[in-house]
């Protein structure tokens, strides 16, 4: 049994690329932690009026060595890659997209949205499948219900719902609605630590009370998660698990890898417009040029501890 308190990770804002840059509120990776199970990057937006914020527009851009999920609570996002998928992303479906060797896409809030919401969350891919070819998975998991709240599964088991999404490492992600004053405890996996990403309401995980866009982590050891909303109205949290990845990552810019070498040259296969990130079609504008990387190596990151 580790260390039963709940550590709280709090965000931070980042201006998102584009134009209007949107901004989101970053609560992964950050100095005293790096991942939480194979998920290495959690951002969380909204709600936001679109007509004050612009929206999302970012344009095609790649990614190697992770899977992105996207997670919407509200509004609708088209999404472009170079495999070719053109596909609508809306609420309460997980669009799973494999960067492994090398992919690009672009991401786009459609006119009709008036309101953006949600999530965008990355998850590092194992040393033995981060070449994996590039891929694109859409699953719209059925609400479960338990006592005093629903649940929606989109990647791994809870509450006895498995999503049919496949994973590179054991994961564990679902929405959580915690009906008003409920009190609900979830069998979980003990190998897993987790984390609470609160979206909205007044939530406490195993008696620790997160803020909105908090992240309450919890290592490992614990068979069950106690989760309450102590407000009069419905809350909304987004709960994350895995067993710790053990490999040291680098990450850069939209690039996850395992040396400065490796980052470097695929830097240079997007600047080239290498066939290894593919063209994106349909994007009205220009791709995403790289920033400068730093002249001092990228270090690797690990967890502390
Ligand atoms: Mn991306």
């Amino acid at each position: 049994m580790g260390d039963t308190k709940v550590e709280i990770l709090t965000p931070r804002d980042v201006p998102l690329g584009g134009p209007r840059a949107m901004t989101v509120r970053r609560t992964l990776p950050q100095r005293a932690r790096t991942l939480i199970g194979a998920w290495c990057f959690a951002d969380h937006y909204g709600p936001d009026p679109v007509a004050a914020s612009g929206g999302m527009d970012v344009a095609p851009h790649p990614h190697i060595g992770l899977q992105t999920v996207s997670w919407l609570f509200s509004g609708e996002i088209e999404h472009r890659d170079s495999l070719g998928s053109h596909a609508a992303v809306r609420p309460g479906e997980i669009n799973l997209m494999t960067g492994g060797h090398g992919i690009a896409h672009s991401e786009v809030s459609t006119p009709d949205t008036t309101v953006l919401h949600g999530v965008q969350l990355w998850v590092a891919l194992p040393d033995a499948h981060r070449d994996t070819p590039r891929d694109f998975t859409h699953h719209a998991p059925r609400p479960v219900r338990v006592d005093g709240a629903e649940l929606r599964v989109f990647l791994g088991t809870l509450a006895g719902d498995t999503s049919p999404v496949p994973a590179f490492t054991p994961l564990l992600g679902a929405e959580v609605l915690l009906d008003p004053g409920a009190t609900v405890t979830l069998a979980v996996d003990p190998e897993f630590e987790h984390g609470l990403l609160v979206d909205e309401g007044d939530v406490t995980l195993e008696g620790t009370a997160l803020r909105p866009a908090e992240l309450g982590y919890t290592a490992p050891g614990r068979a069950a998660l106690t989760l309450a909303n102590t407000s009069p109205h419905r809350a909304r949290a987004v709960l994350l698990g895995g067993p710790p990845f053990g490999e040291e990552i680098v990450m850069w810019w939209n690039f996850i890898a395992r040396t400065d070498a490796e980052i470097r040259r695929a830097r240079e296969d997007w600047a080239a417009a290498s066939d290894r990130f593919g063209a994106v079609a349909g994007y009205p504008g220009d791709r995403l040029p790289a920033p400068e990387l730093p002249t001092t190596p990228l270090k690797p990151r690990r967890n502390p501890g």
